[in-house]
């Protein structure tokens, strides 16, 4: 893409009232949009970023035999009556999630979906009456609106926001425990690719609803708003909540031993038992005609979150740095004065061959402007073409996290990035 022709522009400086790293960068290279406290617009380049991430998500829960659909945003009060979850508009309540809510012109109530365990596990009734219909994994990318009390996190706590959510629908307890250790697993997976994996860890929380701890995946960040406790040598984590004697004398490890640290949680995985096939009536007859519950458990990755946990993790005094795995491009081609002619073979040449470039072909802008820019947007790779450069038949290639400069002939340059 030619940068000439990119509606978004760059920004000098932080926008005002803007307290989070996250945001701050992201609203000065034009990836996000401020709405709003807590309701960000995904601009051009932003989108790009957050599609990637999706593309891995959806890689791996397919690959763990998850289903794809799309399920809605307004949903029926009778429903979440059901599940004790109706709660009072934007409450903080622990039956259920703070609710925005709207009215038909009749003025009966609707909700704005906050989750979907109820309208998943209502569609099912439907669908699965036997044994043989289970297992079963369903998910969606969706947007989920929530009216969290403090929005100070910027894109990492939206009051709207697309959230990964996975249902997994099981007969026994046994069955179920299988599915969960392998989301897990994905989830890591998934965390490793979008270049969190050295600072994310499997964390116990509390909550689950019908064992006793449920897992968050948490990443180590001062900009988080959660604490855990960290045993290294053990791979083990803990959340704040469930630190006690009982919880650390039962695993057998003593409270000293372990670090504290500031942490983000990007998704999380939930044992439901059978809470909402029951409230809502999701049974299946079993080998023997019986009829049962079914197993529920509910495996949540926020994509914006994940999105803003990426940039305060990785970014330094100059930007972004974006793993190459969910970079908005591959290569920012800078064409310097003198150096357009070859920078515009270049940039057909890299097209071809499929590499994704940011050109930047401004021809108003001067060099020191170009580079800050580069360093803000924070694609992987930046390659200069300058009169210098051209003399040489070279342009200049430097990683996005290196200082050191190379030179690379212009005929070599499209293999080197193939
Ligand atoms: P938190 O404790 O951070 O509020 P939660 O326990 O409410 O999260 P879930 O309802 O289980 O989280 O949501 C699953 C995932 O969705 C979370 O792990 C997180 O990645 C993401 N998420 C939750 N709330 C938000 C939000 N307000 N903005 C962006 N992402 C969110
Ligand atoms: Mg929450």
């Amino acid at each position: 893409m030619r940068q000439s022709t990119l509606f978004t522009k760059t920004r000098r400086e932080d926008p005002a009232y803007e307290e989070s790293v996250n945001a701050r960068l992201l609203i000065r290279a034009g990836f996000v949009h401020k709405e709003m406290a807590g309701v960000y617009t995904l601009l051009p380049l932003g989108l790009r970023v957050f599609n990637k991430i999706i593309g891995i998500i959806r890689e791996e829960m397919n690959a763990i035999g998850g289903q794809e659909m799309l399920m809605t945003t307004l949903q029926d009060p009778e429903l979440w009556k059901k599940s004790n979850r109706w709660v009072e508009e934007g409450e903080k309540n622990p039956n259920g999630l703070p609710w925005f809510k709207t009215k038909l012109v009749n003025g009966n109530e609707l909700g704005i979906a906050n989750t979907h365990e109820e309208t998943l596990t209502n569609i099912l009734c439907q669908h699965v009456s036997s044994y043989r219909d289970l297992p079963l994994y369903a998910y969606q990318f969706q947007n989920k609106f929530r009216n969290e009390l403090r929005a100070k996190s910027g894109i990492m706590r939206a009051r709207e926001f697309v959230m990964k959510d996975l249902y997994s629908f099981s007969k026994t307890e046994e069955q179920f425990r299988e599915f969960y250790e392998e989301c897990a697993k994905a989830y890591l997976r998934v965390f490793d690719r979008l270049g969190l994996g050295n600072r994310t860890y499997r964390t116990f929380a509390s909550g689950g609803a019908f064992s006793k701890f449920s897992d968050e995946f948490q990443t180590l960040s001062e900009a988080g708003e959660d604490t855990i406790y960290i045993l290294k040598e053990k791979n083990l984590a803990i959340n704040k909540e469930v630190f006690t004697d009982e919880v650390l004398s039962d695993m057998k490890v003593r409270r000293e031993d372990f670090e504290e640290h500031k942490s983000i949680e990007v998704g999380n995985i939930f044992p439901l038992g059978t809470k909402y096939s029951q409230a809502l009536g999701l049974l299946y007859r079993t080998e023997d005609g019986e009829d049962k519950p079914v197993i529920m458990g509910s495996y949540g990755i926020g994509v914006g979150r994940a999105m803003g946990t990426i940039v305060e993790a990785l970014h330094d005094e100059k930007g972004i740095v974006w793993p190459s795995s969910v970079a908005p491009f591959a290569v920012h081609l800078v064409a310097l004065q003198g150096g357009e002619e070859e920078a515009e073979k270049l940039y057909k040449r890299l097209k071809e061959q499929g590499t994704e470039v940011l050109y930047d072909d401004r021809i108003d802008v001067a060099p020191g402007a170009k580079f800050a820019d580069s360093d803000l947007l924070g694609i992987p790779a930046r390659v200069v073409v300058s009169t210098k450069t051209v003399a040489d038949k070279q342009a200049e290639v430097k990683k996005r996290t290196s200082e050191t400069l190379e030179r690379v002939s212009l005929e070599n340059m499209p293999k080197f990035f193939f």
